[in-house]
């Protein structure tokens, strides 16, 4: 039996995809979330492998934020693309670990993963507010591997 399907039910994959249409509705950068059983390289080094897997490089204002999970590790990176490291505070990410934290220690994975998401859905507002003119750039959908 994989661990990734086990990992969220249906249902929370739709909660959790919803929550990304909801943080890119305010923002032109783009969230998405992937998750896969475990990894033998480090785990910030599989994010980036994962992030170019993805081609969430392919923005035109660098402004992608990945939330890599790791289920068998009990592992999670949050990865941004160059245009949002330069502009976030420096605290940013580790907040943002934080909360994801908390609730994955409670075992209320979708949620924690939804409350990341908003949480860096209102951070890239405030730099990369949605225009009229915006693309949804990269999938909405949960990748998995
Ligand atoms: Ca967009
Ligand atoms: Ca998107």
């Amino acid at each position: 039996m994989s661990q990734v399907e086990d990992f969220l039910t249906a249902k929370q994959e739709k909660e959790i995809v919803l929550a990304i249409r909801e943080a890119e509705r305010n923002t032109s950068g783009e969230i998405r979330v992937h998750i896969e059983s475990s990894t033998q390289i480090s785990h910030y080094k599989r994010a980036i492998e994962v992030f170019r897997m993805l081609k969430m490089y392919n923005t035109l204002q660098r402004n992608a934020v990945l939330i890599y999970i790791a289920v068998n590790d009990h592992k999670f990176v949050i990865y941004g693309d160059k245009a949002i490291n330069k502009i976030v505070p420096n605290n940013f990410w580790d907040a943002t670990k934080n909360i994801i934290q908390d609730y994955f220690k409670k075992g209320e994975f979708k949620q924690g993963i939804v409350e990341g998401i908003l949480k860096v859905g209102k951070e890239l507002k405030t730099h990369f507010p949605w225009t009229v003119d915006d693309i949804d750039e990269l999938s909405n959908e949960i990748s998995k591997t």
